[in-house]
């Protein structure tokens, strides 16, 4: 009988068991978790988890009774701790071995580990599961500490926001000039900047933390490379995830940045497949591989690979999207960040009023377009980036233009 195998409990892997259900698979199903927790939700856990605004029961991917309503083995606490490809096995940490037909590798991503001294002490932590959310969440909440973010990316300064939501101090060092930079150029990294400051979020730019210091086994500072000494009783390490490819390492499957896969989601073994952050995928739009670390892309990722897995003709094709929400501002990313890089965006709005959608274009086309606070936008620029569609800059600047129109 044919038994898919998803290894990996997390956005990509629920979705994809979700879809195989959906389009009828009848075969048996395994979900492997290496956390003791269904399948959750990270976005919310660096926002609205994390103030406190939202529950538990909101970061569930499927709701609880899902996977037994319908014949869905979930393991939890069960990590995958080998492959045998030729012989299509894999084998659990606790000894089980599964036979699979076709196998999913839904492993996502680390946080980075930098070299740092003192980052084992009490109080110094890396972020990204619900319980360090949980964690962080205990220790905001009542406000007035002194709270040091280390990395100036996106999830660095949505902790940033949510440390300043509680009332603590809050300091942000990053490698980068501004931060987001890499992200979203200067321009726009510059009205995060802003945003930030606005609301009393301290910077240090460029710095880098060279020393952690501590009494008792509890952290009391970060050092600075520039030799500053910034006190503090909590640090939060956000320096970038790498993809989860131990498995697919120790098996052999072909590794660059990541699981490199097809636009179908194949990975260089027979019958395996891959998805989400750990996937190094074909894009059909550039033809190059793209490995996305955002929501949207586990979401489709898992069902284009649940898809492939039935051998139907599912390619991962969409305009990559993703979004922040820090302080009052809401924002949303549709487009190709590699095509944009380098080039100065077209702004329509006012980013002094803090409302405005920032266009990026290349060869007169439009590859990337960013809105902040602006509602049902997204669509008519996913229209334009992947019908590469010319537009003129004067046009695209104009507020009195409809999109649409363009
Ligand atoms: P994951 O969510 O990492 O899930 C993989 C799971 O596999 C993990 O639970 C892991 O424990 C498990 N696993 C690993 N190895 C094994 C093994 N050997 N056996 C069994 N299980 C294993 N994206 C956005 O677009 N917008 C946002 O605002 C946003 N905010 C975020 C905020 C935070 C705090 C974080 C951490 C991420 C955020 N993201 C955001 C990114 C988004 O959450 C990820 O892109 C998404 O979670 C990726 O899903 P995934 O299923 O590929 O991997």
């Amino acid at each position: 009988t044919e038994h898919i195998v998803i290894a990996g409990g997390g956005l990509a892997g629920a979705t994809a068991g979700k879809t195989l259900r959906a389009e009828g698979f009848e075969g048996s199903v395994t979900v492997l978790c290496a956390e003791e927790q269904p399948p959750y939700l990270r976005p919310p856990l660096s926002k609205e988890f994390l103030l406190g605004k939202a529950g538990e029961e909101t970061v569930s991917v499927l709701p609880p009774g899902w996977y037994q309503e319908n014949g869905v083995e979930l393991l939890m606490g069960e990590p995958a701790s080998s492959i045998d490809t030729t012989r299509h096995l894999l084998a659990l940490a606790g000894g089980r071995v599964l036979q699979y037909s076709k196998l999913l590798l839904a492993t996502g991503a680390q946080p980075r580990r930098i070299p740092l001294p003192g980052s084992d002490l009490d109080g110094v932590m890396t972020f990204r599961t619900l319980a360090d959310s949980k964690r962080l969440r205990g220790l905001l909440d009542g406000g007035g500490k002194r709270v040091v973010m280390v990395g100036s990316g996106w999830i660095g300064m949505e902790l940033a926001a949510a440390a300043r939501s509680y009332g603590n101090d809050v300091t942000l060092l990053g490698l980068e000039d501004i931060p987001l930079s890499a992200a979203i150029g200067p321009e726009l990294g510059g009205f995060f900047r802003t945003l930030h400051e606005a609301n009393g979020v301290q910077f240090r730019l460029p710095a880098s933390a060279a020393e952690i210091t501590g009494q008792d086994g509890r952290v009391t500072a970060v050092v600075t490379n520039t030799g500053e000494s910034l006190p503090a009783d909590l640090v939060v390490i956000a320096v970038g995830v790498v993809p989860d490819t131990a498995l697919a390492e120790a098996a052999g499957v072909e590794l660059r940045n990541g699981i490199l896969v097809d636009a179908s989601l194949r990975t260089s073994a027979p019958d395996v497949f891959a998805a989400g952050d750990v996937a190094n995928a074909l894009h059909p739009f550039t033809g190059e591989h793209h490995r996305s670390e955002h929501w949207h892309n586990a979401l489709h990722g898992g069902k284009v690979a649940a898809k492939a897995m039935l051998g139907q003709a599912a390619v991962l094709d969409m305009v990559p999207y993703f979004y922040t929400d820090q302080f009052t501002v809401s924002m949303e990313y549709s487009g190709f960040p590699t095509l944009a890089a380098g080039t100065t965006p077209v702004i329509r709005g006012s980013l002094d009023e803090g409302s405005f959608i920032a266009y990026w274009l290349r060869d007169g086309a439009v590859v990337a377009g960013m809105s902040v606070n602006q509602r049902r936008v997204q669509k008519p620029i996913k229209a334009l980036i992947s019908g590469r569609i010319p537009v003129d800059a004067g046009q695209l600047s104009d507020p009195g233009v409809p999109l649409e129109e363009l």
